[in-house]
């Protein structure tokens, strides 16, 4: 997904929803290019996944279609640092 994508994904997300989202990005995994599995502490995990033109998650908040949940915005952070952060990185170590 692109960068747009991501950037839509964490703008229509809660500012509450946001901030809690920062605890859970050491447990995104990814699992294929268009599913990431979030682990949400006590040993239960929530899948997050592209569907059409959206994402959704298999957790309880999502479920009540309360919007983006802070799995969704983990992901978005994390697929966002892939985009923006990662070749930053690279170039950075290329001219070290
Ligand atoms: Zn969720």
């Amino acid at each position: 997904m692109k960068k747009e994508f991501w950037i839509k994904v964490l703008n229509k997300a809660s500012l509450a929803v946001r901030r809690r989202a920062s605890a859970y990005l050491d447990s995104v995994r990814k699992v294929s290019s268009n599913e990431w599995v979030v682990e949400s502490g006590e040993g239960v995990c929530y899948s997050v996944r592209l569907r059409g033109n959206d994402v959704v998650c298999t957790c309880p908040y999502y479920a009540l279609e309360k919007g983006y949940c802070k799995h969704i915005c983990a992901v978005a952070v994390q697929e966002l640092a892939l985009i923006e952060v990662y070749p930053w990185l690279k170039k950075l170590k290329e001219r070290l």
